[in-house]
């Protein structure tokens, strides 16, 4: 397979992983234009988001292909030539614009299974890894698995260099403790409890830690993330399945306002 050029609505982002290879790389979901299919880049590196201004909701183009090494596991992933990124449009990434929500929503309802059940039955059949759900609203709980005050974050000491031989800028490495609970529009849904990847989640721990006490710190994620997202908010998880085990996690937050 070779390499095209694609145009691609950037959806989600994961948190960085640091990686020795490409310098710390982001794990990127978005949806192809032409036909509207969800697809996984990487490695994207995280420099280039911040050079690229690469935020949630831009448009843009690049040369990719699909990822054969990956295709057996996981049909949604491609390769891409990061130095052929280029931004065609950045109308979606400003909520302050007039119908921005209402045009995310059109895009992305086209691509929403009923549920993780449905999402599991197509992995089996054709390896689909990624998709959208929208859990029963009432079921949904926000999960910190240990208290926050406890929970890790690793940062390396050492100066790091890739292969590049650029300097590889230190990232936090927050554990998975962040889950959701929820229930499927699904009258078979044994509920679900998914570790939740956001980049805005743990952006927001990191930065809530340097600001607040633990108790504050857990108040003010419980709130931004499930208090919030549940009176004002319609939400939906964009999973899609980890690299190594066929299981779906969370991956992303959507969340328009409520009517
Ligand atoms: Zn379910």
């Amino acid at each position: 397979m070779s390499w095209e050029e694609r145009e691609i609505l950037l959806v989600a982002k994961t948190y960085p992983v640091r990686s020795r290879s490409h310098g710390n790389t982001v794990c990127t979901a978005g949806i192809l234009e032409d036909t509207n299919e969800w697809v996984r880049i990487y490695p994207i590196r995280w420099i280039k988001y911040a050079k690229n201004n690469l935020k949630k909701f831009v448009r843009f183009k690049a040369q990719i292909k699909k990822n054969t090494s990956e295709y057996l596991q996981r049909k949604d992933s491609y390769k891409i030539r990061e130095p052929t990124i280029r931004i065609t449009d950045d109308s979606l990434t400003k909520t302050q614009n007039k119908g921005v929500w209402q045009e995310r929503k059109k895009i992305l309802l086209k691509t929403l299974s009923n549920s993780i059940e449905t999402l599991n039955e197509k992995f089996k059949e054709d390896k689909t890894s990624l998709g959208m759900i929208k859990p029963i609203a009432n079921s949904i709980e926000f999960l910190i698995l240990k208290p926050v005050d406890e929970i890790e974050i690793d940062v390396e000491k050492s100066t790091q260099y890739t292969i590049f031989g650029e300097k590889l800028i230190k990232v936090d490495k927050i554990e998975n403790v962040f889950k959701y609970k929820f229930k499927c529009i699904n009258v078979k849904c044994s509920t679900h409890k998914m570790i939740c990847e956001d980049w805005e989640l743990l952006q927001a721990f990191r930065k809530f830690r340097k600001i607040y006490d633990s108790e504050e710190l857990e108040k003010q994620l419980r709130n931004q993330f499930y208090e919030k997202m549940i009176k004002y908010r319609d939400l939906y998880f964009i999973v899609g399945t980890h690299w190594q085990f066929p299981k779906f996690l969370i991956i992303g937050l959507f969340y328009p306002p409520k009517r």
